[in-house]
């Protein structure tokens, strides 16, 4: 979601005439020394940096708070320089609090339910930075005017500053700058309901709204007239959505699902994050007749014990959850599975670890994302008195990472030999002549072709395996 919100904030700004620096842009693990050197030996120089944050687990924070600790210098050094942040952790008041008081070189602060208003809020902050040097030139002798504008730059009274707690509507037609030009990300629904009890998302993102069923469909024949061959339906709970058309009809996630399986052009259709609690026997039903949905699902089980579960308020058992599995291995048996899974979560015994391994091992999935769980500040699980310590949280994650990447290595090697089809996403970043890209069951390839067949979906003979990746030969 972050990502995808990125892509739309990008997209809103070169609509207005600004420029993209990726080079410049610190990526995620570019750390916070390369951002204070921007501008040095050569490198690119941004005017403005935005940062979007994420708040679902604490090392998040952290890493922005020394990445804000590093941008003063930045401003030392270029007074004119235009600090945004934005994400899901604005949307936490200790956050705000924090950095309206002790971060004043931040010049625009907004949430996850303005973003559609940045591109007005940075032409404000402009503004504000205009008639506050006019005043102050009025007001000050010409020889320390420099030193004036430089204050100016470092205060808080032209700072924009606009954070809302939820969201009236959903915006509709903001552009989006799509990393590929063959695959898109479309959101369906934002928010969510569902208050499990470690997460902080429903906080920070709001109550579930789901767009209008021909707004996506319109949305997604826009993309495909445009290159775009694969969508990701994007929802922090896609399977409760409930969209109304123009007629006043009821759509859940399976309608749109199948009338996105019926637009011409479009080759692949994958979505995340569907809940156990909401997949249903039609949506199941769905992947074996609808040819364009992908034969993957990211089914986020987070424990396998039902007692955990209970707590965390996930509303289904391990039982309940084994059950799905199994009727969507019978739907389609060759359904690639990923999930999200934690370990340390309040009161989680060595019994109940023990079984969260026992059910990798009878799923057998084929990649997961490993988490630590993370107190977050308002949410109710934090608040629980019998929190793991960090030891023994570790300890059990690495032997649940262990365990998940041997399954991984396991379910990889079984495609040597295979031939899969292909959506080629282009030149590997790292060795040359080397294209990548992605099987229907999501698995990455690795093989070498010509760049020109990117974008295109080509026949691959899956020669070797590793634990994240495939390697295979062009047919
Ligand atoms: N809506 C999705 C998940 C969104 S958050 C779902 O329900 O599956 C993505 C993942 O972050 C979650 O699946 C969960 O495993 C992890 N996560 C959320 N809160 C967390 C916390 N407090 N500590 C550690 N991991 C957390
Ligand atoms: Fe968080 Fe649960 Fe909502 Fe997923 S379903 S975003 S884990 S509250």
């Amino acid at each position: 979601m972050n990502e995808h919100d990125s892509e739309v904030i990008s997209g809103m700004l070169s609509q207005r005439g600004y420029m993209e620096m990726p080079e410049a842009a610190p990526q995620a693990h570019a750390g916070a020394d390369r951002i204070a050197d921007a501008g040095a030996d050569g490198m690119a120089d941004p005017d403005i940096m935005i940062i979007n944050t994420c708040s679902i687990r604490d090392n998040a924070d952290q890493r922005f708070f020394g990445t804000l600790g590093q941008l003063k210098k930045i401003k030392a050094r270029k007074p004119d320089f235009v600090v945004c942040v934005c994400g899901c952790m604005m949307q936490q008041e200790h956050i705000t609090t924090r950095i309206r008081r002790s971060y004043p070189w931040v010049d625009v602060i907004f949430g996850t339910h303005n973003i559609h208003e940045f591109p007005d809020m940075l032409e404000e902050l402009y503004e504000n930075r205009a008639k506050a040097d006019n005043a102050k030139a009025a007001a000050t002798q010409a020889d320390s005017y420099a030193r004036a504008k430089h204050e100016i730059r470092s205060s808080k009274d032209t700072r924009v500053d606009r954070v809302y707690d939820d969201a009236d509507e959903i915006v509709e037609g903001l552009p989006a700058k799509r990393l590929y030009r063959h695959k898109s990300f479309v959101n369906i629904m934002f928010g969510c309901n569902n208050f499990c009890s470690y997460c902080i998302v429903p906080y920070t993102r709001g109550r579930e709204k789901s767009r209008c069923p021909e707004d996506i469909i319109s949305e997604v024949r826009n993309l495909v007239a445009d290159g775009v061959k694969e969508v990701t339906l994007l929802g922090q709970n896609v399977n409760s959505y409930r969209g109304v058309d123009r007629e006043d009809r009821q759509w859940d996630f399976t309608d749109l699902i199948y009338a996105l399986n019926d637009i011409d052009g479009l080759e692949r259709i994958r979505f995340m994050t569907s809940h156990p609690k909401d997949l249903s026997d039609r949506l199941i039903e769905a992947f074996a007749k609808c040819e364009k949905l992908c034969n993957y699902i990211h089914l986020p089980v987070q424990a396998g014990s039902s007692e955990v579960l209970k707590r965390m308020n996930r509303r289904y058992t391990r039982e309940k959850y084994l059950e799905l599995v199994r009727k969507l291995r019978e739907a389609v048996p060759d359904m690639a599975l990923s999930t999200d899974i934690r370990v340390g979560f309040p009161g989680e015994t060595e019994e109940d670890f023990a079984q969260t391994l026992e059910l990798a091992e009878e799923v057998r999935y084929d990649s997961a994302f490993t988490f630590l769980y993370s107190p977050r500040p308002g949410t109710p699980a934090a608040e629980y008195e019998d929190q793991i310590p960090e030891h023994v949280k570790h300890e059990r994650f690495n032997r649940l990472v262990e365990t998940m990447n041997r399954i991984s290595a396991e379910k990889n090697a079984a495609y040597v030999g295979r031939v899969c089809r292909v959506l080629v996403d282009g030149p590997d970043k790292k060795a040359s002549g080397m294209l990548n890209g992605r099987t229907e069951e999501f698995k990455l390839v690795d093989f070498e072709g010509p760049e020109e067949i990117t974008g295109q979906t080509v026949d691959v003979e899956i020669t070797e395996s590793n634990t994240f990746s495939l390697r295979g030969k062009l047919l």
